[in-house]
């Protein structure tokens, strides 16, 4: 748009325009893009949002391994790594070690300190979100009350978003692939452990005390007094996760460490691998049933290692979702692979910052500090 057509769009006079153009281009959020179409005189200048007019860090820290990256203010990755990296390490020795990879990666993107305009940052643990501390996480040892933000902030002075990691990946998934077409989804972690964050109404839901979507300590029907590790038998985790498959095929004489030694056995035809996957999904599917009964999503969207075998995983799922939810909460339910596979974090950690930083409020907050600066 010129200036003239945000004139006519919103009624406001050609000067309180100007004003507040000018400020959003000294801002480096907006930026002339061309000439537009000349309607006599002198063409108009456009107008457009300048996605390179900063930048947003994310860190998707999972429980062995992460993920790392530099976005501009669209969310488009400019630079990314992945590594293994023990969450149970602890805050000392995880969080400056993630700060000096995001100075690495800002250099590799050919960016400086100055242009990081938040941070997002997912963990496997419940999370105090207005206040970015994780509460009581039980696989975060030496975690428990840390204000991550306050950890960030003298190297990186801007909004910290912190967050459940898989709250970030069902955001992430949302906004970059079903914003336009459904407000109420489900995405269902199934890795090393299994979690669920929830989309009510296009925004997380996260509950009153940051925990609503802990499907994996679910109780299923169909257990034989497996311990999980919470202390309870027979809940979804101990039974369906990677780490617990691999511990059943283990108990047979096969090789599987982790969960993505469960997928490659699976992939590779091995009958005991997708004979358990099944079993798994049929697991998984009786937990869902009930969330289908109690949330009435349009998509369940599975994400971590296992979905890399949803072929078998998913049909167990389907076998018993369509059989125990009501029909016309199942009806039109999809139930399909992230798409964003391992990238669903940190996309979800970028557009979480940028709602924040780019939301109206923020926006004027900044200019009003610009102004009363007079830069
Ligand atoms: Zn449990």
């Amino acid at each position: 748009m010129s200036r003239a057509d945000l004139a006519r769009a919103t009624g406001l006079a050609r000067s309180t325009i100007s004003q507040r153009v000018e400020a959003l281009i000294a801002h480096k959020l907006l930026t002339e893009s061309g000439e537009g179409p000349s309607t006599g005189g002198r063409p108009p200048m456009r107008l457009a949002f300048n996605a390179r007019g900063g930048v947003v860090l994310a860190a998707d820290l999972g429980a062995t391994h992460c993920r790392l990256a530099v976005t501009d203010l669209a969310g488009e990755v400019l630079a990314e790594q992945g590594a293994e990296l023990a969450i149970a390490r602890g805050p000392d020795e995880v969080l400056p070690w993630m700060l000096d990879r995001f100075d690495e990666l800002l250099q590799g993107a050919g960016c400086t300190r100055a242009e990081v305009r938040g941070v997002g940052i997912g963990v496997p643990g419940p999370v105090e979100f207005d206040e970015g501390r994780a509460v009581s996480p039980p696989i975060m040892p030496g975690w428990d009350g840390i204000r991550i933000p306050e950890r960030v902030h003298p190297r990186f002075p801007v909004p910290v978003l912190v967050d459940n990691d898989v709250n970030l990946m069902a955001l992430g998934e949302y906004g970059a692939v079903w914003r336009d077409q459904v407000e109420d989804l489900l995405f269902v972690k199934v890795g090393t452990g299994i979690g669920c964050g929830i989309i009510a109404s296009g925004r997380v839901h996260r509950g009153a005390q940051g925990t609503a979507g802990d499907v994996g300590h679910i109780q299923v029907s169909d257990h034989s007094g497996e311990v999980c590790h919470c202390g309870n038998v027979g809940c979804v985790e101990a039974l369906a996760s990677g780490s617990a498959l691999a511990g059943q095929l283990r108990a047979l004489g096969l090789s599987a460490a982790h969960s993505r030694d469960v997928v490659e056995l699976a992939r590779a035809g091995q009958r005991d691998a997708v004979r358990l996957i099944r079993a798994a999904g049929r697991r998984l599917g009786e937990v869902l049933a009930g969330a289908v009964n109690l949330f009435n999503p349009a998509v369940i969207v599975i994400g971590g290692d296992m979905a890399h075998a949803h072929e078998h995983l998913f049909a167990g799922v389907l076998e018993v979702v369509h059989r125990r939810s009501t029909p016309l909460a199942a009806r039109n339910l999809r139930l399909v692979a992230s798409s964003l596979d391992d990238r669903a974090g940190i996309m979800g950690c970028a557009l979480g910052v940028l709602d924040e930083v780019l939301a109206p409020s923020a926006i004027d907050a900044s200019l009003a500090q610009y102004t009363e600066s007079g830069k």
